[in-house]
C-alpha cells in the first residue's frame, strides 16, 4: 500500500518519498513510492500531473495491490529517495470542479430528489448524470441552490470512518462497499464517501454553473463548469458576444432576434435577387438568341460568357431554349469551365450525349437530360470548347421527327 498524502492532506503538493518498485509496462517506466500526494485517476476524477525529481510525471494509475504508480519520463532506481512535485494549478482545478459536483448533486437531490447516477470531470467540461427529466427554471433552482451553499462558504471536511460509525451516517449515496471509508462533507448539506481531492470550504469552489443540457438515458446529462473555468468561459462568450455586437448594434439581450431578423432579410434578399436573376436571364437571352447561328433546322447559340454562376448560365440557356427551334450551349469564362447545353422541345438533339462528348475531350463531368445538360471542370481553350461545341452540335442534330 502506498501512503495517499492527499487522503489528509489535498494542499501539499511538495513530499519526499523513496521509490520502493520500478518496472515497464508498455514500454512506460512506471515507479511506485513508499508515500505520494499524486492523485491517480479514480471515481470520476482524473490523475495530477508534475515531477518526480528530474522525470516528468504524465500519468498516475490506481494499481489493484492499493498502491500508486506514477508513469514517468525517464526510469527511476529502486531504492532512490525522490523529491515530488504536483503541478497545484490543475490540481486546483479539480478540488474545485469536484467539490462543485458534491455540492451541485446534493442540491438536486435535496430540492428536486433527482438523483446522480454519473460523473465525469474532463480536461474542459464536466457532467453529471440525474435520474430525472428536468425543466429550465427547475434546473436553475438547483443551480442557484448550489451557489447559494457555495457563498455561504461552508466547511468542507475529511473524515475517516469505521464500518460501524458509517452504518450511522446518511450518505446522498449509498457507499458500494462497507468501511473503513472517507467521507467528505460539506457542512450541514453533503455527506458522501469519496476519495477524491476536495476544496476545505465551499467558497473556493467560487461558482458553478450549467453549461447545457439533454436527455440521457431516462434522466438528464448535464454539463457544468466550477470557478476557474467559468470565467474563462466567461471571457470567451463576452468575446463572441461583443465582436457580435459591434456588428449588430443591439443590447445583447437583443442578440437572438436581431440575428433572427438580419437571417430573415437575407432570406427575402435572396429571394428578390433570383427573380432578378431570372429576369435578366430572360433579357439577356434575347441578345443571345438574335446572334443565333442556322446549323440545319435549328438556330444554334454557343457562347463562353463573364459573370454567370451554375444557376445564372443555367436560367440563361433555359431562358434561350424556351424559344422554338433554338440551341444555347453556353460556357462560364472561369477557370476550370462550367457548361449548360439546353433545346427547344422541338429540336431532335440530345443535349446529354453532346455534354458526354465535350466531356471526353475537355476533362469534367456532368450530365442531364435529353432537353438540358450541364457539367463542371472542363480544361482548356475557350475557343477550343466553342467551335468543339458547335461541331458536335452539328454532328448529332438530326431533322425533327
Ligand atoms: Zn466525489
Amino acid at each position: 500500500m502506498s501512503e495517499r498524502i492527499y487522503y489528509t492532506d489535498p494542499t501539499c503538493i511538495e513530499f519526499d518519498a523513496t521509490v520502493v518498485s520500478s518496472s515497464t509496462s508498455d514500454g512506460r517506466s512506471v515507479v511506485v513510492l513508499d508515500r505520494t500526494a499524486f492523485y491517480p485517476t479514480s471515481g470520476g476524477q482524473p490523475y495530477d500531473t508534475g515531477s518526480l525529481g528530474d522525470a516528468e510525471v504524465t500519468d498516475v494509475i490506481d494499481l489493484d495491490d492499493g498502491t500508486i504508480g506514477h508513469v514517468v519520463s525517464a526510469p527511476i532506481a529502486h531504492g532512490t529517495p525522490v523529491r515530488g512535485r504536483v503541478d497545484w494549478a490543475r490540481r486546483f482545478d479539480h478540488m474545485q470542479q469536484h467539490t462543485g459536483q458534491h455540492i451541485l448533486s446534493a442540491a438536486f437531490d435535496r430540492l428536486h430528489r433527482a438523483r446522480t447516477v454519473g460523473f465525469h470531470l474532463g480536461a474542459v467540461l464536466s457532467t453529471i448524470d440525474i435520474d430525472k427529466v428536468l425543466g429550465t427554471e427547475t434546473l436553475a433552482a438547483a443551480e442557484s441552490e448550489a451557489n447559494r451553499v457555495v457563498w455561504e462558504n461552508r466547511p468542507v471536511s475529511i473524515r475517516f470512518a469505521t464500518p460501524e460509525e458509517a452504518a450511522a451516517m446518511t450518505f446522498r449515496k449509498e457507499p458500494a462497499r462497507m468501511g473503513p471509508l472517507r467521507v467528505i462533507e460539506v457542512e450541514d448539506f453533503d455527506l458522501s464517501a469519496c476519495g477524491g481531492t476536495h476544496v476545505a470550504r465551499a467558497g473556493q469552489v467560487g461558482v458553478i454553473t450549467l453549461r447545457s443540457w439533454e436527455k440521457f438515458r431516462g434522466g438528464m446529462r448535464l454539463e457544468f463548469v466550477c470557478g476557474s473555468r467559468v470565467l474563462r468561459e466567461f471571457r470567451v462568450l463576452r468575446d463572441a458576444v461583443a465582436g457580435s455586437l459591434r456588428y449588430l448594434s443591439v443590447a445583447p439581450l437583443d442578440l437572438p432576434s436581431a440575428i433572427e431578423s438580419a437571417q430573415g432579410e437575407n432570406k427575402e434578399l435572396r429571394r428578390t435577387l433570383r427573380d432578378l436573376g431570372e429576369r435578366l436571364a430572360v433579357h439577356e437571352a434575347s441578345a443571345l438568341v438574335s446572334g443565333a447561328r442556322q446549323i440545319g433546322p435549328a438556330r444554334v447559340v454557343v457562347d463562353a460568357l463573364d459573370g454567370w454562376d451554375q444557376a445564372g448560365l443555367k436560367a440563361l440557356a433555359a431562358a434561350a431554349a424556351s424559344r422554338p427551334g433554338v440551341v444555347a450551349a453556353l460556357l462560364s469564362a472561369g477557370e476550370p469551365a462550367l457548361v449548360v447545353i439546353a433545346r427547344a422541345s422541338d429540336v431532335n438533339l440530345d443535349a446529354a450525349a453532346v455534354l458526354e462528348a465535350l466531356v471526353k475531350k475537355f476533362g469534367g463531368k456532368g450530365g442531364g437530360k435529353p432537353e438540358l445538360a450541364q457539367g463542371g471542370g472542363l480544361a482548356g481553350a475557350r475557343a477550343d470548347m466553342t467551335a468543339a461545341l458547335g461541331q458536335l452540335i452539328e454532328s448529332l442534330l438530326r431533322p425533327a421527327p
